[in-house]
């Protein structure tokens, strides 16, 4: 059986003292003899630093939320792998739905970023994932299957082992409303076959979070869902009672 992931998205939150504060509420839940799951935080730029020396040494693995597709050079304002390594980064988040809808981020995009990240030896937290249009089109797998496909074009199979995807419904984010756990069964099931084929792996092997409006009274029923090894969690990762919960239950 995969071991299961929570990863904390604290998105564009907290100053340095509250997530001071919240990352050592983790470290003494999670941070010495805990290891039923693997837990990540993926705290904004301007945290990982403070919160990088923190966790060190503990079981908590630090995450950047993106990442610029280049090692080096004139990308005003942008951060690149390299950087993100000097700062102990284990994982970078690629693909996520806020940089898609709003900063306006393409598949290719993404997939530059994947294969950069890749080389400069970081995992990744790869988010795929469907509008309300789409859905109510009923052409989600196919949105999924090609998203998926275009980010991993130069994945080969050595590097699928350091690459989670994190199916998150665009409509399910931030929003309160979750998918029923037929409809996340139902996608995490394609991407499974999916990659399973595409990599001859097995499906054992490819871990799928599921990620939109996760919280404590609905883990349970997602997290003993078929084929979902974990969660991305938003708006619930940034209190330290919520978020402890969401991964004691993901342990159970
Ligand atoms: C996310 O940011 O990836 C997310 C799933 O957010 P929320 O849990 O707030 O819906």
């Amino acid at each position: 059986m995969i071991k299961k992931m929570i990863a904390a998205n604290w998105k564009m939150n907290l100053l340095k003292s509250d997530a001071k504060l919240l990352a050592n509420s983790l470290i003494e839940n999670f941070g010495s003899d805990y290891s039923a799951v693997d837990v990540v935080l993926a705290p904004p730029f301007t945290l990982l630093d403070a919160v990088g020396n923190l966790i060190k040494g503990s079981n908590i693995k630090l995450c950047a939320q993106n990442m610029y597709p280049e090692e080096s050079g004139a990308f005003t304002g942008e951060i690149s792998p390299l950087m993100l390594k000097d700062l102990n980064c284990t994982w970078v988040i690629i693909g996520h739905s806020e940089r898609r809808q709003i900063i306006g981020e393409t598949d290719e995009l993404v997939s530059k970023k994947v294969k950069l990240a890749l080389k400069c030896d970081l995992k990744i937290i790869l988010c795929v994932g469907e509008t309300l249009e789409q859905r109510e089109k009923g052409v989600q797998n196919q949105i999924i299957e090609n998203q998926v496909e275009i980010a991993l074009k130069d994945v080969n199979n050595d590097m699928l082992k350091n690459i989670v995807i994190a199916y998150e419904p665009v409509w399910a984010i931030g929003t309160g409303k979750n998918a029923t756990p037929n409809e996340i069964v139902e996608v995490h099931t394609m991407i499974k076959e999916l990659l399973s084929m595409k990599f001859r792996e097995n499906d054992d092997n490819i871990r799928v979070l599921y990620g939109g409006s996760v919280k404590p009274e609905n883990i349970d029923e997602i997290i003993s869902s078929n084929n979902v090894d974990g969660a991305l969690v938003g708006g619930a990762s940034l209190k330290a009672d919520s978020f402890s919960k969401i991964v004691k239950a993901a342990g159970e």
